[in-house]
């Protein structure tokens, strides 16, 4: 089984609502505190985390605001960042901190033996206080059963659960994500290159406009009238930005999946690891690409994303196997095959899921086309139709 997310805009009307409504992020936000402050303690003193049975044991009456259900995940999310961090430490990864920011709200989430669809409105239970009643937009159609409602500020998201759909995969694509290039898809005959330079543009411009923004804050007293302004202002902007991203991403995978229709996709594992070794610059750019959101899309949209290990596939020539490094244009030393860099990582990690391991051939692809995600032509037509096409036949 899987799930498709829904969402849509919420935000309580009648003044009640109101305060049933921030009570329960506010109460969610206690739960998680007191989880934060607790866990601090324990660690300092050297004491065995508890089970997460132990936690909803000692949860159970102490947040009368929130439903038993709403709880129990709360404390789920948090026992799973503990064990998510824990494993990254373990690793070697001392730049992973358990949870310890303190909120004023959180999203409140409620399980599907809470909440319940009663015609055409969302009926949220909040322990001691009246139901919430979510309205869902008449255009609306959940896609299967209600698994979970989550309520954050102005946005509701019901996650449905789906069944598989058996779609016969036809071809396989290999995909490279990248930063200059967002995407690279070929299936041995043909590649698509997907520009990022609007991501990244887009990325760029949001942190510098926050490191303004905190510039300017940082000249006023915290929580003060002036600081507030400045802060609503981060977050319109990082807001603006994200949405942004998504919109790209959104259409750089649909016109994959226009390219290749139910292809089963490999695509490269995103390289965290990657982005410790190289520079703070480019660090945050890699990190801030959207790479597990694409991944995300990319496995639904097409038939299936499997991640395969990507070491030197953008540096190993295809052709011959000698492995060198090189700037965007890979141009081999040996056999002299010449190809943007993207197109051979792609290429390689396609190989490697389908072989298991990097297999050298002459059959390389022949049509590169260059594309970028929001570039529509005048008469509206596919984005792929208003793009120029290069001839690759360099080899
Ligand atoms: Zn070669």
């Amino acid at each position: 089984m899987g799930h498709r997310t829904v969402a849509f805009k919420w935000l309580p009307h009648a003044r009640t609502d109101w305060q049933t409504f921030t009570d329960a992020r506010k109460e969610a936000a206690r739960l998680w505190n007191d989880m934060v402050v607790r866990h601090q303690r324990i660690r300092r003193l050297n004491w065995r985390w508890p089970s997460r049975r132990r936690w909803e044991r000692w949860a159970k009456c102490r947040y009368p605001r929130l439903h038993s259900q709403s709880v129990q995940q709360i404390i789920g999310e948090f026992d799973e960042a503990i064990r998510s961090a824990r494993q990254l430490r373990q690793k070697g990864d001392l730049a992973a901190r358990y949870p310890w920011k303190l909120h004023r709200y959180r999203d409140v989430i409620y399980t599907n033996q809470a909440a319940r669809i009663v015609g055409g409105d969302v009926i949220l239970p909040n322990g001691g206080r009246k139901a919430l009643r979510v309205h869902l937009p008449p255009n609306l159609i959940l896609p299967g059963r209600l698994i979970e409602a989550r309520v954050s500020y102005g946005r509701v998201l019901l996650v449905c659960e789906v069944p598989d759909e058996a779609h016969p995969a036809q071809t396989s694509i290999g995909v490279d994500l990248g930063v200059n290039t967002l995407i690279a898809a070929t299936d041995g005959d043909q590649a698509l290159l997907i520009s990022g330079r609007e991501a990244k543009a887009t990325v760029q411009w949001c942190n510098k406009r926050l490191a303004s923004l905190s510039a300017k804050q940082s000249h006023r007293v915290k929580g003060s009238r002036r600081w507030k302004r400045l802060q609503r202002r981060k977050h319109r902007m990082v807001c603006k930005a994200r949405n942004r991203v998504r919109d790209i991403t959104h259409k750089a995978t649909a016109i994959v999946r226009e390219a290749f229709p139910a292809a089963a996709v490999y695509v490269g594992e995103p390289f965290n690891d990657a982005a410790r070794k190289v520079g703070r610059k480019q660090a945050q750019q890699v990190s801030s690409a959207c790479n597990s959101q694409l991944i995300g899309q990319l496995d639904y949209k097409c038939s299936g994303a499997t991640t395969v290990p990507e070491p030197y596939s953008s540096q190993t020539c295809p052709v011959c196997g000698c492995r060198q490094r090189c700037r965007r244009t890979y141009t081999c030393q040996q056999c002299g095959y010449s190809a943007p860099r993207d197109v051979v990582g792609a290429l390689n990690i396609l190989r490697r899921g389908k072989h298991g391991a990097l297999v050298q051939s002459t059959h390389v692809p022949t049509r590169i086309t260059y594309l970028r995600p929001r570039c529509r032509s005048s008469s509206g037509g596919h984005p792929a139709r208003s793009s120029r096409q290069r001839e690759a036949a360099r080899f």
